[in-house]
């Protein structure tokens, strides 16, 4: 964090204020894990401080300590408008346009807090009195434990915070592996051990923990596998009927659309599932190389996020938003085949 975001985030913070803090619509472990392990940190600090999330979260996160106490705007509209309307401060983790968190980005953008941002995505929104944006990053999670290193308050890395941040920076690494993990990377994660935070099981609690519904939901989207070899691109489909036979839940699907990019000579994976109650298709997309799926989203879908991993929506049914991806993938070609 520089100098100057520093500075201003300091000022801000010397007197007690009431602050919320909140992740992005469809929280995963990085926005839910950030936002814990801040808030954490801004109590210790003498400030009144709640966790606000637009929706509810997975399931294998709901063991991460503090959880329980964050206010699910979806189900508690009330509350968490109230505490918005209260607060001074306002710090959004894990995203950087208020149009991520779906129907509370109206109460956020009515509010006269000073907004911080903290985040790691690219194209980030001019909304925030501070704002601490850094692509290079890891995660949000890691960028928490430097911002706790600006403030000098690495004394407060408590094991709860050092178990949040782990399973945030965990989680958004896929265990460490994606190109974004650097050596300052490990020698954070070294740093939450020693505070306490337990590598074996936070990697069981998140990732020993399915149902046996949601391993059929695998074998399903598995099986609806489309590999296209020549454009080096493999994509999964999942419709409604498939989800609701599978008992579907938030978080189901998380890390299925990796099987689709671990494939020899597929550089671009996809996967297109049905949600008939919002009427649209979300897409997650992931890339190896330099083909951008940030651009791709943002040029197709209405979306965004990373190089390597972004999401997009299309309001065309299933079939139709298929037809459209694969009729726009040859003008990729030569960007498809030159990834590295
Ligand atoms: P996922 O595919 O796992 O939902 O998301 C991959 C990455 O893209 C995450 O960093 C997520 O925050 C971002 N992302 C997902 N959906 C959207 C979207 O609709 N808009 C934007 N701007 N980013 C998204
Ligand atoms: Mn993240």
């Amino acid at each position: 964090m520089n100098a100057e975001t520093t500075s201003t985030v300091k000022k801000l913070l010397e007197t007690p204020k009431k602050i919320v803090v909140i992740g992005h619509k469809n929280p995963d472990g990085d926005a839910v894990g950030s936002s814990l392990a801040l808030a954490n940190f801004l109590k210790q600090l003498g400030h009144e401080t709640t966790v606000v999330m637009p929706n509810d979260f997975p399931d294998f996160l709901k063991w991460l300590p503090g959880c329980d106490q964050m206010v699910i705007h979806e189900k508690d509209t009330s509350r968490s408008a109230l505490l918005i309307s209260e607060a001074n401060v306002i710090f959004t983790l894990d995203f950087n346009s208020l149009d991520r968190t779906g129907d509370l980005q109206h109460i956020l953008k009515e509010s006269e807090a000073a907004f911080v941002m903290i985040d790691h995505h690219q194209a980030p929104d001019d909304y925030a009195i501070a704002t601490y944006s850094d692509v290079s990053m890891s995660s949000t999670s890691q960028m928490v434990y430097h911002f706790m290193e600006a403030l000098d308050g690495l004394d407060k890395l408590s094991e709860t915070i050092a178990t949040q941040l782990y399973t945030g920076i965990m989680t958004d690494t896929g265990s460490f592996r994606f190109p974004s993990t650097t050596a300052v990377t490990h020698l954070v994660i070294a740093k939450l051990m020693e505070a306490g935070a337990s590598n074996a099981q936070i990697h069981e609690a998140v990732y020993d923990t399915n149902s046996p519904e949601r391993m059929k939901l695998l074998g399903t989207a598995l099986n609806n596998l489309t590999i296209l070899p020549d454009l080096h691109t493999a994509y999964i489909t999942l419709t409604q009927q498939e989800l609701d036979a599978h008992n579907f839940k938030k978080g189901d699907t998380e890390g299925f659309v990796n099987y689709a990019l671990s494939i020899q000579g597929i550089y671009f994976a996809v996967i297109f599932i049905e949600n008939k109650q919002e009427s649209i298709v979300k897409m997650s997309f992931r890339s190896k190389g330099t083909f951008s799926v940030n651009d791709f989203a943002r040029n197709h879908y209405n979306g965004g996020g990373h190089i390597n991993a972004a999401g997009g929506r299309s309001s065309k049914s299933l079939n139709e938003t298929i037809t459209e991806f694969i009729s726009i993938l040859p003008s990729y070609k030569n960007e498809l085949t030159h990834v590295s």
